[in-house]
């Protein structure tokens, strides 16, 4: 069983460090938040406050962290993992960052002398915490299979998606086109009930036909039609605003990097833009059917 150095123990850290430990593994954890060092001892985690102690005698290193300009000061800064790492020690970023920065770490890491592999994953806290996690692995073909026996313990898929950063790129293609279609659920579901169809029997139609797709099937955002939804719950985040927001703001980079545009992937950016400028960034992302009908169902009134 292996030792593991963590860093970021936020929602998702947190239950992905339990798993780990339910897996045999001694995980060292460090994060910035006291109640997040506590929660996390309180689930097993050795405590650190810095993360040198963290890393002393890990066999691999995971980061779980907001975004690219964090990761690269835990990973490359003054007082970061490839300065206090053991030489031989696995490094893995699961956070969802920039294609850029993943790469930038990557070079880091490889001068450095270190194998590193960006591992972002999707599934959000409820596949953190059932261990069903989808892994998205970016780097050398010898690390990534490392990698891939380290996340098991928290995954219910795996991919290697090939050379450094292309764990990363996947994701965020991924989160970009879950976006376009979330807008494309949100626009369907207000031009239905405008036209006259009742709500369930248009969501029938839709979910066997051409229409469907998963935010239709997961977070078709009019209340009493879909279990999972966060319509039926005043719009409370199942994946929020923000993290939406910031995942397509990713996708219009990397656009921008390549030299496409992606007029889809605009309107659902600028419609999750307008859900922060207004204060839901905490609401869920499928608040967006607010841009199209402020008083469609379920959708709260001030
Ligand atoms: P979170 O904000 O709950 O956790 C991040 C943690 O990192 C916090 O506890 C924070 O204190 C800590 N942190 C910040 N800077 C630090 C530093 N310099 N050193 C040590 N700790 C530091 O966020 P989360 O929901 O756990 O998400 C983490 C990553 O996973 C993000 O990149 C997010 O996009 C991605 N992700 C989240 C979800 C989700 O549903 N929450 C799903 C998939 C991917």
């Amino acid at each position: 069983m292996a030792t593991i150095g963590w860093i970021g123990l936020g929602n998702m850290g947190l239950p992905m460090t339990k798993n780990l430990i339910t897996a045999g593994h001694s995980v060292r954890g460090y994060d910035l938040s006291e109640s997040a060092r506590s929660a996390a001892e309180a689930n097993g985690v050795t405590a650190c406050t810095t993360v040198a102690e963290a890393v002393a005698g890990a066999d691999a290193v995971f980061g779980m962290l907001p975004n690219g300009k964090i990761s690269k000061e835990v990973f490359c800064g003054d007082g970061g993992v490839l300065e206090f790492a053991e030489p031989t020690a696995l490094l893995i970023d699961s956070s969802t960052i920039d294609v850029a920065s993943a790469r930038e770490i990557h070079e880091a890491a490889q001068q450095a002398g270190f194998a590193f592999v960006d591992a972002p994953v999707s599934g959000g806290i409820s596949g953190a915490a059932a261990a069903t996690l989808t892994f998205m692995l970016g780097g050398r073909p010898a690390d990534t299979a490392r990698a891939k026996e380290l996340v098991e313990p928290m995954a219910g898929n795996i991919f290697d998606c090939g050379g450094p950063g292309n764990g990363q790129a996947a994701k965020i293609v991924n989160n970009m086109m879950l976006t376009v279609s979330l807008q494309g659920a949100a626009e369907g579901a207000v031009l239905a009930d405008k036209l006259g169809l009742d709500a369930q029997t248009f969501w029938n139609v839709a979910s066997v036909s051409s229409g469907d797709s998963w935010p239709l099937r997961t977070w078709y955002p009019v209340p009493g039609i879909v279990e999972t939804a966060a319509s039926n719950n005043g719009f409370e985040a199942t994946f929020s605003a923000a993290l939406a927001h910031k995942d397509a703001g990713l996708a219009q980079a990397a656009a921008a990097d390549v030299g496409v545009t992606l007029p889809g992937a605009k309107v659902a950016f600028e419609s999750l833009q307008k859900l922060m400028d207004e204060g839901y960034a905490e609401k869920d992302c499928s608040l967006i059917i607010r841009n199209i009908d402020p008083q469609a169902p379920g959708v709260p009134q001030e």
